[in-house]
């Protein structure tokens, strides 16, 4: 692959088109035109900069986030989000590690940086759209409206395609986020794939759901721009209400991850219909309820539904399904089929001693071609555990169970982490999950195993939010279709599920609910889940 750089395209249509709508994001309309003239001064400056060539990204849904992101490809850096919900110290940690070159910050990552953090920081902070910040270290933030001492950088750099192209972090089980390392030859790869099925056009008006930290918003930022079309960024208050957000900006591309669909139709909004305008929904990052997908296609009329799957270290996503009639269903579990992988990519299914499962079996799903990242930034140990060299070619190990049908079309089971021993008898939550989310006949919903000792659990406990049936119903429904084993042992009626930063129900957060509860530490002081179980209120 020759040299590019990830900017390009958007410089393109920039130098076209300098007059259309690229980015509404936090009350504020910008051309292309007046993106690219903000991204290249603030190019220009990095540039100047540049020593390891990683350029940090303390912001989100804000112009000053994206400003970042695009300046940092454009001046030829690799650009490495930061999320604002990380606690202080896991900051200090990863910035100690990172050695960034300089940090963008926006102005609610601009009142994070407290004296410690910005000991830890590069010394360079810019704030593109103002100087207000730290007053510790005066004279120490520059901004775009200063006038930056750098000439703007007329056009983006040449990247080689195996240069890192942007590090984003994922959860990690223990200790430190896994920053997992892009290449902007995979990214390409990943946006030559995606283009054709996605045909975004310059009238499209894309919706951003996600944090720039979450690689879905890598999918919406780079191929908006190629296209020439507008991205239209929610804020965390927008997320509320999706649905009026969806219609006040007659959006045309909707991407989001399946638990939005569970928090509309709970309120009971998802009506036939509702969304004219919405030509392309795209779910991603959960298993998509197949109720859930129809009730949201049926409320887009013109439009078409696509399921889609992968992880943070193979680019993004890997494979694709569209919604059609009937549906092609996982067996046993009511959730959509992951579908067909990119020619691209190749897929395997292994078992725990990395060979081929026989046809028909589920194994761990691994992932080997072009999309594949180059690992965890700074730890080799765990990037050789899950990256691996298997009959002369790369796989990333997914983590991730699955089997393939007949028909050649893949179906996700779980994740290997979520199978567990209750009592010796081996469960995977998914699977109740679906016998739950049928009895409840509800979406939102999750199972967890607890307590849990010397790794094998005493039993399950569910969790389900807006449901009209009682515990016991939910109960009852489930004993019709499951072994006892598989029941949970208590079922708590929420108001609402806790979520995780990338907005997926998040099971370490109802563990932690759990044992909040039994040891009586309830941070708030009150009783959460025997409030909720009874009263129905919210986490
Ligand atoms: P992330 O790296 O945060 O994007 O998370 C990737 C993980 O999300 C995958 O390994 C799967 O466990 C899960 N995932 C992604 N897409 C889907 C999907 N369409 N259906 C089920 N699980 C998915």
């Amino acid at each position: 692959m020759h040299n590019f750089n990830l900017a390009l395209a958007f410089s393109e249509q920039a130098r076209q088109h300098p007059e259309r709508l690229a980015l509404a994001v936090a009350g504020r309309e910008v051309s292309y035109g007046e993106l690219a003239r903000q991204v290249s001064l603030l190019a220009g400056f990095l540039k100047s900069r540049k020593r390891s060539g990683r350029i940090g990204v303390l912001g989100t849904r804000s112009l000053d986030a994206y400003v970042g992101i695009l300046a940092a490809c454009w001046s030829g850096c690799t650009y490495v989000p930061l999320n604002l919900k990380w606690p202080a110290q896991r900051l200090i940690a990863l910035m100690a590690l990172l050695e960034l070159d300089a940090l963008v910050v926006d102005e609610t990552g601009a009142a994070l940086l407290t004296a410690e953090i910005l000991a830890a920081a590069p010394r360079d902070i810019v704030v593109p759209q103002s100087l207000a910040l730290a007053p510790e270290r005066p004279g120490q933030a520059i901004s775009i409206r200063s006038g930056l001492t750098s000439d703007p950088m007329l056009a983006p750099a040449q990247l080689a395609p195996d240069q890192v192209g942007y590090v984003i972090f994922t959860s990690g089980t223990t200790g430190l986020p896994k920053g997992v390392m892009i290449s902007a030859g995979s990214l390409a790869h990943y946006l030559d794939q995606t283009r054709p099925w996605t045909d975004y056009r310059p009238e499209d008006r894309l919706c951003e759901t996600c944090d720039v930290t979450f690689d879905l918003s890598v999918h919406n930022l780079f191929l908006c721009l190629k296209a020439g079309a507008s991205l239209h960024v929610m804020s965390e208050l927008e997320m509320l209400a999706p649905a009026r957000f969806i219609r006040a900006h007659a959006v045309t591309v909707w991407m989001s991850v399946p638990t939005v669909i569970g928090l509309i139709r709970k309120t009971g909004a998802l009506k036939p219909g509702l969304f004219p305008s919405l030509r392309l929904s795209i779910f991603c990052g959960e298993p998509l309820p197949v109720q859930a997908a129809q009730a949201w296609l049926a409320a887009t009329p013109n439009g078409v539904l696509e399921n889609i799957y992968g992880p943070t270290e193979a680019t993004v996503i890997c494979m694709r399904q569209r919604l059609t009639d009937p549906p092609v269903v996982t067996q046993g579990r009511d959730i959509l089929a992951i579908g067909r992988p990119y020619v691209t990519m190749e897929i395997a299914l292994l078992d725990s001693s990395q060979q081929p499962v026989a046809p028909g079996i589920a194994g761990e799903i691994a992932l080997c071609g072009p999309q594949v990242g180059i690992g965890y930034f700074g730890q080799p140990e765990l990037t050789a555990d899950r990256f691996r060299e298997i009959n002369g070619k790369r796989w990333y190990l997914t983590g991730d169970i699955g089997y393939r049908d007949q028909a050649g079309v893949y179906h996700h089971l779980g994740r290997a982490d979520n199978q567990v021993k209750v009592k010796g008898n081996r469960i995977e939550l998914e699977e109740v999950d679906a016998h739950l989310r049928r009895a409840a006949g509800v979406e939102l919903i999750a199972t967890v195993a607890w307590p849990t000792r010397h790794g094998s659990a005493e039993g399950l406990v569910s969790f389900v939010a807006g449901s009209t049936r009682t515990p016991e119903q939910i109960r009852e429904a489930m004993a019709a279709s499951l072994p006892r084993s598989m029941i949970p042992r208590a079922i708590h009626m929420l108001d609402s599920l806790p979520q995780n930063v990338n907005g997926k129900i998040d099971r370490r957060a109802l563990i932690a609910l759990l044992e909040e509860q039994a040891t009586g530490h309830s941070p708030g002081g009150s009783d959460h889940l025997e409030a909720a179980t009874s009263g129905g209120r919210a986490l």
